[in-house]
């Protein structure tokens, strides 16, 4: 049987890859991975290649006053509202090939080949090559999406500085933004987002699926749990009259491994990081600290989980003779993507005969911040063994091919299907 595609073209495997590798040479250090950070000399290399790029496709290019790049293709019948599609150019430091780069190449081929076909589609499409995600640079994150939705309308930005001490205003002048030179980032036009991403995990790879349909993005609650107890002499203090805040620590710990396990498959907990003091072989730890990063989609379940998870600690802190205080720094809630969009994602994958299933982000993207903002869609490509923010992220590239074919037919019938001509 034949597949219907509309918008099937010779796959561009070789110029898909071309361009991974193309793009993956804008970095700081060449031979460890991709290192491209906000508003660095490889950034604004990186921007204004694939401005040339967008232009000699036959996009009209603008950037916004954050460093947001835009590659347009006006609407013939409505020329407002917009189908905006692409991820970000930033990168970790050291990271892979395929994180964001990913979906800004995908977007570009995928417009670029419906231009070359169709000519300008009824409703304006436009790539975007969003400035910021990763907060490699800076400590902030969604600098790109977050100045777009108005995340950052008001926020202060004048305290935020990089390792160096350069601050986030002046490292952005440099760059040649945030003068006013460009146009206001924030937008209320936006019809709908789409963003194509590497999975960064293994549920696809596992699965044998080439493409995953997101249905959520993970809410994130961040603690810090310090635990005061008494140092005393490891040799001579009786077990029982210890205040001992390291094995109350290992309490909690194994508690909330194992509540986390019994709750839900999809919720998780991590303590990834802990300290203790005085820290030494022969002194019971009289203040230990740890963090506690726990995830799930269902805002219900954090809250609950999280209520039992303190309950508990009081009743720890008095068996074991300490004081314990939690203090929150992160609570992202969970984003659910656009339902009519999953099911045109499926109705399009259905019909191509793409190999799909729905699934859940764990990890945080930018389409977190549009998802609240307007009708937006995730989908997912496999990472080889679930590797990414490393040199060895990889992505086969039938399944990157998937994932732009996909991406072209989506986008047709969003904004070509009301009269788009043949050219
Ligand atoms: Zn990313």
């Amino acid at each position: 049987m034949k597949v219907y595609s509309r918008t099937s073209f010779p796959l561009p495997v070789e110029q898909l890859n071309a361009m991974v590798e193309w793009l993956s040479g804008f970095t700081e250090n060449k031979g460890s991975g991709v290192t491209r950070l906000l508003y660095s000399e490889e950034w604004l290399e990186a921007q204004e290649a694939l401005k040339r790029k967008m232009e000699e496709g036959g996009l009209d290019t603008y950037y916004d006053d954050t460093g947001n790049l835009f590659g347009r293709l006006e609407g013939t019948i409505d020329a407002d509202s917009t189908v905006l599609t692409g991820s970000h150019i930033d990168s970790v430091v050291n990271g892979g090939k395929y994180d964001g780069a990913y979906g800004i190449i995908a977007s570009f081929l995928a417009v670029e080949h419906l231009y070359r076909k169709y000519g300008r589609p009824s409703k304006t499409i436009e790539v975007v090559s969003l400035c910021e995600e990763e907060g490699s640079r800076f400590p902030l994150t969604f600098w790109g999406s977050g100045n777009i939705t108005g995340v950052y309308k008001d926020k202060d930005i004048t305290h935020i500085a990089d390792k160096s001490g350069v601050s986030l205003k002046e490292a952005m002048n440099k760059a040649g933004f945030g003068r006013g030179i460009h146009r206001l980032p924030y937008r209320e036009n936006i019809e709908a987002f789409i963003e194509l991403h590497i999975e960064q995990g293994s549920v696809l790879e596992k699965s044998g699926n080439s493409l995953g349909v997101v249905t959520h993005i993970v809410g994130q609650r961040r603690y810090t749990v310090s635990i005061k107890g008494k140092s005393n002499h490891a040799g001579t203090t009786p077990m029982q009259d210890r205040h001992d805040a390291m094995t109350t620590a290992a309490e909690l710990i194994t508690y909330i491994t194992a509540k986390v396990q019994k709750a839900d498959p999809h919720l998780v907990a991590t303590v990834g990081k802990l300290d203790a003091t005085p820290n030494v072989p022969n002194v019971i730890a009289e203040e230990v600290s740890f963090t506690l990063d726990i995830r799930h989609y269902d805002e219900g379940m954090l809250e609950k989980v999280c209520a039992e998870i303190f309950q508990h600690v009081e009743v720890v802190s008095q068996e074991k003779k300490v004081n314990i205080s939690f203090s929150q720094w992160t609570d992202v809630k969970p984003v659910e993507m656009d339902a009519f969009l999953q099911e045109k994602a499926i109705g399009v994958s259905t019909r191509q005969q793409l190999s799909f299933q729905k699934m859940l982000s764990g990890a945080g993207h930018d389409a977190q911040l549009f998802g609240t903002h307007c009708p937006t869609s995730l989908i997912f490509v496999p990472s080889v063994n679930g590797v990414s923010h490393s040199p060895e992220e990889y992505t086969k590239a039938e399944d990157l091919t998937q994932g732009v074919q996909m991406l072209t037919e989506l986008l047709y019938e969003m904004a070509y299907d009301k009269g788009g001509e043949e050219k």
